[in-house]
């Protein structure tokens, strides 16, 4: 039986640890303040939006919420991203992705201003990651790093496997474990004999956006396994990337779906938010 981390704990501590640096500012008369941008209805975007929004309830923070249109050209959203990069009551902007396909996403967290990147998307912040020198945290990446520290689980000299290389997850997910001593291999749509790679790993991220994908023959026994995979099944029940039934008795610890990264990413988030702030 595998111990399951518990991610909504650990991100309430996070936020509560925020709360607390918050309060501090706003006794000064300084308080924190985030603008969201949602563009179009998506409505997993629209959710994300508002859990945002009360996450920055909960840690103090004002929060401006912007939401336009579908047909909101890229002129017209770059001029309301200058606007917050000088509005100096908002110390972080977060842009909701995916933008509509007029609208070309490189440019727009190419144009927010880096110390308001929350998000820690811009190329001069990937860069700071890259070397290792962190203002941002990138969100979900740095939320995985979290759980595995609060659950005693130790990363320095193990072998770490990470499915997926994406901007936003694989890639960034591989640099921290790589900081903190983790020898990593990062999988991909092109890896070769996948589950032999896998099954070699101490502890195992999977990041792929596919429901069940890592089945038991893919873990070792007694590996860490992270599940980063946010997905519908065939019921249309929320769940990750992990087969959770049949991986969980083999793993030492697991994080399920809901309730395990996905409340990470929005605490780091919080955390990011309080970083810009002061
Ligand atoms: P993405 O589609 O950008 O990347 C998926 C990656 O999976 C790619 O790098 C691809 O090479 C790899 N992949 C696809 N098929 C594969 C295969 N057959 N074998 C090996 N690798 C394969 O997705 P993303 O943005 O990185 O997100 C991945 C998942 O994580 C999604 O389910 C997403 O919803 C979820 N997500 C969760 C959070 C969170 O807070 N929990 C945050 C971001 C993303």
């Amino acid at each position: 039986m595998a111990k399951i981390i518990d991610g909504k704990v650990i991100a309430a501590n996070v936020k509560k640890q925020v709360r607390e640096e918050v309060e501090k500012l706003i006794a000064e008369g300084k308080q924190p303040g985030l603008a969201v941008v949602l563009v179009g209805n998506n409505p997993a975007s629209r959710v994300y939006v508002s859990n945002k929004e009360k996450d920055c309830a909960e840690c103090g923070f004002k929060s401006y919420e912007y939401a336009l249109p579908e047909e909101t050209t890229e002129a017209q959203l770059l001029e309301l991203v200058d606007q917050l990069n000088h509005d100096d009551s908002v110390n972080g902007i977060l842009v909701q992705l995916p933008l509509p396909k007029q609208i070309c996403e490189q440019t727009i967290l190419h144009a927010i201003d880096p110390k308001k990147d929350v998000d820690a998307f811009h190329p001069e912040n990937v860069g700071h990651i890259m070397i290792g020198d962190f203002r941002f945290l990138p969100c979900t990446p740095a939320g995985v790093i979290e759980m595995l520290d609060q659950s005693g689980i130790e990363i320095s000299g193990k072998h770490c496997v990470v499915i997926g290389r994406s901007n936003i997850v694989g890639k960034p997910m591989a640099m921290l474990l790589l900081h903190r001593g983790g020898t990593v291999t990062v999988c991909h749509s092109k890896t070769k004999n996948l589950a032999e790679e896998t099954r070699r790993a101490d502890i195992l991220v999977a990041a792929v956006g596919k429901a069940g994908f890592v089945t038991a023959d893919m873990v070792k026994p007694g590996a860490v396994v992270i599940d980063v995979g946010i997905n519908r099944n065939a019921e249309g029940k929320l769940c990750g990337d992990v087969d959770y039934a049949n991986v969980e008795p083999i793993a030492s610890a697991i994080t399920p779906v809901p309730g395990g990264v996905g409340p990470m990413t929005r605490a780091i988030l919080m955390r990011n938010t309080l970083t810009a702030a002061k």
